[in-house]
């Protein structure tokens, strides 16, 4: 399902963190008393009444050595070209400031919808500040406090009226949709217009969605396929294209919409702690995952290099122990035919529903064969086992105490569930449930 997604601008300091802390619901980045404070997230799921959305705070994306007030022009930029809905926040302590108006400016030039608020306005004699506000051309401002949680809710309802009406549905059920996630220049474009040229891929004309995110759907063998999010790829030349918090924004956007990642590895390069972090969001958010050792025509290589490299890859994605990996060249197109069985392959198992009776023969056997563990005198309990939901395949199983099942044993459950059925190139989740 896609959500609409909200972007919070405004210069530092105005309180945009706190308040995507408050909307988010919990802390999770560092909010202290200096401008242009570091943080950790940036886009995360919010949710108001009966609307879920995404939300992004635009202060996170740290533009390099750009001066100030460009950095806040990007921000903004940014925020138009993601957001359905932009917040624009300022400051009601200090009134307008020259910087609000620069960011006024840019953002005269969206036609998304601008919801203004005044933040720091933390009681009720405080609110004739907002009238200033007015000036910005933003229409009616909303007096909010994000420290006292004050007004959010009004915020919220009034960037909700202007959600998009979002097909619900985007493609039918039977098309698989993956993306290519990695860092800049690992190959992401060359690769995605190496698929689409093979021969017998037939592209389809029609731009996938409403959206402003351009996919591109073909069929090959009589599967239908969408690639998600090539925009992001295609388009370049922007300065915060560049910026690693943009690159991973965009990434989680794509994962959020795929069935499938292919997660791309410069052969030349190696594996960096940023391929790790992006691999990790795809296996969090639960898709299907296909490692790519993309340029390996670059690599200088002997009967043993494939071996040691695919070694390499284990030891550094650990949890992605699942996921196949396929090396191939974008350049001189070698062994790209390859990928996309491994797509169907992953894609499959992703929606694999397995028999409910031959699911519990395999968790009683793994129990007779390895007890379940014990915990201060008491020893956990297995009653049944049973799948319930694909994408990815969730199992709940029944205990007499949850808290029993500890990461080991259901590490051994999970493994002894694999090699009964596979799931390769899926992640699956295993639930205790106390049964009374
Ligand atoms: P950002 O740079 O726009 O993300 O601003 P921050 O969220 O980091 O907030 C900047 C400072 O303003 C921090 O010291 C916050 O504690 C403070 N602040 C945020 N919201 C409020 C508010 O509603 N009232 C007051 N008095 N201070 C606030
Ligand atoms: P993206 O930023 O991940 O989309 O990467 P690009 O597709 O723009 O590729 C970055 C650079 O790597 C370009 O100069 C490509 O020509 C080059 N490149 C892409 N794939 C390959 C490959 O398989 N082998 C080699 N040697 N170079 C490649």
């Amino acid at each position: 399902m896609v959500k609409p997604v909200i972007a919070i601008v405004g210069r530092p300091n105005v309180g945009k963190s706190t308040i995507f802390n408050r909307i988010v619901g919990e802390r999770i980045s560092i909010v202290e008393d200096i401008p242009g404070v570091t943080r950790d997230r940036i886009y995360s799921s919010g949710e108001w009444l009966t609307h879920d959305f995404n939300i992004i705070d635009t202060g996170g994306i740290d533009i390099g050595e750009e001066p100030f007030l460009e950095q806040i022009r990007q921000q903004a930029e940014v925020a138009m070209d993601e957001a359905d809905v932009i917040i624009f926040l300022t400051n009601g302590k200090e009134g307008v400031t020259a910087a609000d108006e620069e960011v006024a400016k840019i953002l005269y030039r969206t036609k998304k919808p601008v919801v203004l608020g005044v933040n720091k306005i933390d009681n009720p004699e405080m609110r004739d500040q907002i009238y200033d506000f007015y000036a910005l051309g933003f229409g009616e401002p909303i007096p909010i406090s994000g420290s006292h949680g004050l007004g959010i809710g009004d915020l919220l309802d009034e960037a909700a009226k202007h959600f998009p009406k979002l097909d619900q549905t985007e493609y039918d059920e039977d098309v698989i949709k993956f993306s290519l996630i990695g860092r800049p220049n690992v190959g992401k474009s060359s690769l995605v217009n190496a698929i689409l040229g093979e021969e017998r891929v037939i592209v389809s004309n029609i731009a996938g969605t409403t959206r402003d995110a351009i996919d591109s759907p073909y069929t090959y063998d009589e599967q239908r396929y969408v690639i998600i999010d090539t925009a992001g790829i295609r388009k370049k030349g922007k300065v915060y294209e560049n910026t690693e918090k943009y690159s991973v924004l965009r990434a989680l956007r794509a994962i959020e919409r795929s069935d499938v990642v292919l997660v791309v590895i410069n052969a030349e390069e190696g594996i960096i702690e940023q391929d790790k972090k992006i691999a990790g969001y795809a296996h969090e958010a639960g898709r299907a995952v296909v490692i790519v050792v993309n340029k390996w025509d670059a690599v200088e290589k002997d009967e043993k290099t494939m071996k040691e490299f695919e070694q390499k890859i284990r030891d550094h994605f650990l949890f992605l122990d699942y996921a196949p990996i396929v090396f191939l060249s974008a350049k001189t197109k070698k062994r790209v035919h390859t990928l996309l069985p491994m797509i169907n392959l992953a894609s499959e198992n992703h929606s694999m529903r397995v028999e409910t009776s031959v699911l519990n023969d395999i968790i009683m056997d793994a129990v007779a064969m390895n007890p379940t563990p014990t915990d201060k005198g008491k020893r956990l309990k297995i009653y049944y086992a049973t799948q319930v939901s694909v994408k990815p395949p969730t199992f709940v199983i029944f205990v007499n105490e949850p808290e029993l099942l500890h990461f080991s044993y259901e590490r051994f459950l999970e493994n002894r569930i694999r090699d009964a059925f596979g799931f390769e190139g899926t992640p699956i989740k295993i639930f205790a449930r106390e049964r009374k």
